[in-house]
């Protein structure tokens, strides 16, 4: 890939420069209940502001189709201006006439926040239209949403086609930390996947397999792999989709590095006040569901990881979120973080399970974007990261 340009490479002073953020945060009650990704984004909005940009803010939040007064990025206004110090105008709408008049009244320093990209049906088309509109609101674009940057939507692509465009540091920061794991790394290198679905992760564990020395198996997929290779997973989720792709991998040339869980914490229904206890995932019986790796498992993954020179991690080993099968995934965190080699973790809830282990400022590179991190991975070209690339006549 050509060289990704920067902020640096943008003439932004006294210019509207429209950055697309990842603004998408849960609402509780229309106030933002996690500000993580608000904070994430102050460090290009400020460090443009600081240039002397008229910074213009686009963000989707959640899946409207067309205007929803439930998803207006009013609250993330609010919240964005008491967190960076500085006042956030809202416009009332995406690129409309409302946008441009806001636009017109900005000062160097000033920020406005379009409204929720998806509140306009050509966004997720990519609508030429749209992109125009966009493109004619600035002079400049930069992309700070890396976790939509595998989307070619208006704002992500079309818009970007149009204006001189950078990348954030914060995409810099991906791009290259991601970058690391598909070049020359230390070994050995091990892959931990766990998570919900083999469905999400099976690109990525085709993709790595070949260039690991051990790929770690936890999460709910594990059950669809051991399935797979034939054990009776009691009533554990199951793929039955995956069933011929997940055998085809462990039967395939590297199989052999594919470490599946030998124990499990069952539980007799899918809550957090279950009846539960270890058992040996040969022999999980009738009506029980694994919710978590057991602790042998969790030994001998925090072995291997503790060995090696280079670790990817993305999927919780069972549900966190419930303390009963939280164990299996706090073992994992702990032996990346104590490990010196270089540690990448990716995934929004195996980020959100770091954090609330306390853990999250302890790896080299914690990826904010869950499904472009794992195309990325895949070796697949981002739709909003080529286009950066392009050069514009
Ligand atoms: P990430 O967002 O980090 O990529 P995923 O979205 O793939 O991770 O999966 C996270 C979810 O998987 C968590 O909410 C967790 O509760 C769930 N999960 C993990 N293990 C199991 C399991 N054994 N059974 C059911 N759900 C599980
Ligand atoms: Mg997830």
């Amino acid at each position: 890939m050509t060289r990704l340009p920067g902020l640096d490479d943008l003439e932004v002073e006294g210019k509207k420069v429209l950055v697309r953020a990842d603004l998408n945060v849960p609402l509780e009650d229309g106030e933002v209940a996690d500000d993580f990704r608000l904070r994430a984004a102050l460090d290009t909005i400020s460090s443009l502001r600081r240039r002397g940009a008229r910074v213009i803010v686009a963000s989707h939040l959640g899946r409207p189709d067309g205007p929803d007064p439930e998803l207006s990025l009013a609250p993330v206004a609010a919240r964005l201006s008491e967190l960076g110090g500085f006042p956030v105008r809202l416009a009332g709408d995406v690129a409309g006439i409302e946008a441009k008049k806001t636009v017109a009244g900005m000062e160097p320093g000033d920020v406005v926040l379009l409204e929720n990209t998806r509140f306009e049906s050509g966004e997720t088309k990519n609508d030429p239209e749209l992109a125009e509109s966009l493109a004619r609101l600035a002079d400049a674009y930069v992309l700070d949403a890396f976790g939509s940057a595998h989307r070619a939507h208006a704002s992500t692509v079309g818009v970007a086609e149009l204006l001189p465009a950078a990348a954030s540091p914060l995409v810099q920061q991906e791009v290259e930390a991601l970058g690391r794991l598909l070049a020359d790394v230390g070994q050995p290198y091990v892959v931990a996947l766990g998570g919900a679905k083999v469905s999400s992760k099976l690109g990525v564990i085709e993709a790595l397999l070949p260039r690991v020395d051990a790929m770690l198996i936890g999460g709910a997929m594990a059950f669809t792999l051991l399935a797979a290779d034939g054990y009776d997973v009691g009533s554990s989720k199951v793929e039955d989709s995956m069933n011929s792709a997940a055998r085809s991998v462990l039967r395939g040339e590297h199989g052999g590095k594919l470490f599946l869980p030998s124990d499990a914490v069952v539980a007799d229904r899918f809550a957090a006040d279950a009846r539960h206890k270890v058992v040996s995932t040969r022999d999980m019986p009738d009506g029980w569901m694994g919710l978590d790796i057991g602790p042998e498992t969790a030994e001998a993954f925090a072995g291997v990881i503790g060995n090696a020179e280079t670790i990817f991690w993305n999927g919780p080993m069972g549900v966190f979120e419930w303390e009963p099968f939280r164990a299996g995934t706090a073992r994992v965190a702990e032996a990346v973080v104590a490990s010196d080699g270089l540690t990448v973790v990716g995934g929004g809830d195996t980020a959100a399970a770091l954090k609330l282990l306390g853990l999250d400022d302890q790896v080299t590179h914690l990826s904010t974007g869950g499904g472009a991190g794992l195309e990325f991975l895949e070796g697949k070209a981002l739709p909003g990261i080529e286009v950066l690339t392009r050069r514009k006549s």
